[in-house]
């Protein structure tokens, strides 16, 4: 946890370069989970730095903690590749908005995370530098997904490489691998951190997220990247009442909701007694918790699939291999054919089909009938949330996933979008509302798995979702039972 490193820099029994130093032996001697796509092996002279400033008594409220950054996220200096072979060489000239944050606060980013390519995917398997593999086993030599796209940077904290990571979460991005991987992960809301520096999939749903083994480090977190508000004009100048967070007081007053839709057909057995366990353990602790309908959330992932195709259609426009991304050293006869060339060897097969069938979407015959039918569609499902908090509730709660992780070869059995159908479910309907929602890790399954929760709340109640998750998170005690 950042209180108990940043007690030992104070107490002098370890210090900024020596745990730098053993974050980069802890990645290396855990390699083989491909957790990471680079590694800033200069950032021990940042190190050095921040310790100076331990021992002048002039820290910073982050001096010296090692983060590690999904690799969509633009470092200055350090490549920036969001997995695919058509950014391999881009170094980017700036630090996106949170990135800044986390550095002016005294943070030093120790490397980039795996994810799956450009972000689009949900098990960390389509990235163009291999698979990121899960921590947890059920049994020996049987691979687990991490889950994604943040993968890597779950992979990173889970396996103790370092505390803190973040990771984007789009569609769920950022609570299907944390859930997976038995840690905490936070989405915000939409419009409260800067999305300047991320390189974007859906903008209009892409948020910046924490991803730690506490709730605490998470509310450290945000309390430094909420400042991200630069170059961003879906960012809202909100004041978080952080005092909100320590205040255990109002916990039975809350009425909490659990939505019945999200009990679907796939949920696994073990996933819903998990979610019934963790509604009675409110329910014993005086807070009201009652069923409620969301009737439009199974349209939620069907909704997206197209929104996502088309806003990835115009994204993915930049790549052609003239101002960005990979160009085709072979010479060609016509313009057309370079720039087919260009992106034909240098995206994957995912990244190609969902810009062709955001194209078809965009088409002037199709847009009213794909295009504008999904936006209404997710109104409606906004709509759904908005009636939730009108009638006088706090928080959803849900599961995170459907099952535990999946094992590599059943995932891969799948496709890309059929799996994204199976594991946004519970996840997705959050990016539709721009809400906050987080996983906390409950239990193991009967094979040695993580179970997770996921708990939503009001658009702009982070603080009030954190201290509740961080309620939760004391009365489950995860981390104490392995
Ligand atoms: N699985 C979803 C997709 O592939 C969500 C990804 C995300 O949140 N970045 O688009």
């Amino acid at each position: 946890m950042i209180s108990a490193l940043k007690k030992r820099f104070q107490e002098q029994t370890l210090s900024a370069v020596d745990l730098y130093i053993k974050t980069l032996n802890a990645i290396d001697n855990k390699s083989g989970l491909n957790a990471f796509i680079y590694i800033n092996k200069n950032g021990i002279k940042e190190a050095e730095k921040c310790q100076q400033n331990i021992l002048n008594g002039t820290s910073r409220i982050l001096e010296g903690i090692p983060i590690a950054v999904k690799d969509n996220f633009c470092t200055r200096n350090m490549p920036t590749t969001c997995a695919s072979k058509t950014l391999q060489n881009f170094v980017p000239t700036y630090d996106a908005a949170v990135v800044d944050c986390l550095k002016s606060a005294g943070a030093v980013i120790v490397g980039k995370t795996n994810m799956d390519e450009f972000a689009m995917g949900s098990g960390t398997v389509d990235s163009a530098f291999g698979p990121t593999k899960n921590v947890w086993c059920s049994k020996p030599n049987k691979w687990h997904i991490a889950g994604g796209s943040s993968g890597g940077s779950c992979v990173a904290v889970a396996s103790g490489m370092c505390e803190i990571a973040l990771g984007s979460d789009t569609g769920g991005s950022i609570r299907n691998p944390a859930s997976y991987c038995g840690i905490v992960g936070y989405k915000p809301s939409y419009g409260l951190i800067s999305r300047h520096g991320l390189i974007p999939l859906v903008n209009s749903m892409d948020c910046p997220g924490i991803i730690a083994k506490t709730v605490d480090d998470i509310f450290k977190i945000l309390s430094v990247i909420v400042r991200a508000k630069a170059y961003d004009s879906t960012c809202i100048d909100v004041c978080l009442d952080t005092d909100e967070f320590y205040n255990t007081t109002l916990i039975e007053n809350y009425r909490i909701a659990i939505p019945e839709e999200y009990n679907c057909d796939s949920l696994s057995e073990e996933v819903k007694d998990t979610w019934n366990y963790v509604a009675s353990v409110i329910d014993n602790s005086k807070a009201i918790v009652q069923k409620v309908s969301m009737p439009h959330t199974s349209a939620s992932v069907a909704t997206y699939s197209v929104l996502n195709a088309c806003e990835v259609a115009s994204n993915m426009a930049r790549y052609t291999g003239l101002l960005y991304g990979y160009r085709s050293s072979c010479e060609h006869e016509t313009f057309q054919s370079l720039i087919a060339t260009n992106r034909f060897d240098s995206l994957g097969e995912v990244v190609r089909s969902r810009i062709l069938s955001g194209n078809y979407f965009l088409l002037k015959r199709n847009y009213e009938k794909y295009y504008e039918q999904s936006l209404k569609v997710r109104r409606l499902i906004a709509n759904d949330f908005n009636k939730v908090w009108q009638n006088g509730y706090n928080f959803l709660v849900t599961p995170t996933t459907l099952t535990t992780a999946p094992l590599l070869k059943d995932f891969k059995s799948l496709d890309n979008r059929t799996q994204c159908a199976t594991q946004d479910y519970c996840t997705q309907p959050a990016n539709m509302s721009g809400c906050p929602a987080i996983t906390i890790p409950v239990k193991l399954s009967s094979d040695q798995m993580p179970i997770s929760i996921q708990i939503m709340a009001p658009n702009f109640s982070d603080v009030r979702l954190l201290q509740f998750a961080n309620w939760l998170e004391a009365k489950l005690q995860f981390s104490q039972k392995q």
